[in-house]
């Protein structure tokens, strides 16, 4: 496994809003992973707006990936009651949420899937990046990006914290991954966590950054969405705080 332990003691337990949290192990990321984190939190691709094209997918995916399972397995002990997608703004916190009742993830599958880059078209893609970079070539850069998409990561070109809660469907304990971008993330057990995944974006002061726009406007969430998940076929719903 190429996550290390980092030394040091366990943080407290603490509680996270109606949660408890034990047991905090902080660890490194992979070497790929880290300079592709890089790239997104230094963001050099300029339609940021893909971010949450990637966000939607992967809850989609989830979601998909549910109802295979409980089909296969009624013992599963899943809710598929009202499987959806729930896209949460919050101008006050200047958060973005994007959630899923879907199949979750273990703890195990965080560490293994979210902590390192499996994939192996992100190696290929990495290269090619480093080619175009050195030729002085940005434009082939952000066509790159575009046409390998690099997932779960780009949610760091919007947002400088990135909060994962997580519980695998049938499983007991969920899971809170944390990460700033810069070289490590944080893992958690949450005692009492909802069937699915939550990925909540702290997102990036509008000043200190070029964003056109704001991802907690809810008109802004739409036009993103009708643009790149107009043929998701789970029910998208857009949550915003009362006023
Ligand atoms: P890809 O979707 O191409 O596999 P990502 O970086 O977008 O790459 O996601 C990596 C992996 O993390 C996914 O394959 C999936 O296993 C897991 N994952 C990401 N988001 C979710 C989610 N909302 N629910 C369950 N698993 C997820
Ligand atoms: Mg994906």
């Amino acid at each position: 496994r190429a996550a290390r332990r980092r030394s040091g003691p366990p943080a407290m337990d603490e509680t996270w809003g109606n949660y408890t949290i034990m047991t905090a192990q902080t660890f490194e990321f992979q070497v790929e992973a880290s300079r592709l984190l890089q790239m997104m939190v230094h963001s050099i691709y300029s339609n940021k707006d893909v971010f949450l094209r990637e966000l939607v997918s992967n809850a989609s995916d989830a979601l998909d990936k549910l109802r295979i399972e409980a089909l296969r397995d009624d013992s599963l002990g899943a809710d598929v009651s009202d499987l959806h997608i729930a896209i949460e703004t919050d101008k006050d916190a200047r958060t973005l949420t994007v959630r899923d009742n879907g199949i979750g993830m273990s703890r195990d599958e965080v560490v293994g899937l979210i902590g390192t880059i499996a994939k192996s078209g992100t190696a290929e893609f990495l290269q090619k990046l480093e080619e175009a970079r050195k030729a002085g070539n940005a434009a082939d850069a952000e066509g790159l990006i575009g046409q390998f998409g690099v997932g779960f990561y780009s949610a760091f070109m919007v947002a400088d914290e990135v909060t994962l809660l997580t519980r695998r469907a049938g499983e007991a304990t969920g899971t809170r991954w944390t990460s700033t971008g810069e070289g490590t993330y944080t893992i958690e057990e949450v005692g009492d966590a909802p069937q699915g995944t939550a990925v909540v974006l702290r997102l990036k002061p509008a000043d200190t950054d070029d964003q056109l726009f704001d991802y907690t406007e809810p008109w802004k969430i739409k036009e993103i969405i009708k643009r790149y998940s107009d043929f998701i076929t789970w029910p998208i719903r857009l949550v915003t705080p009362a006023e």
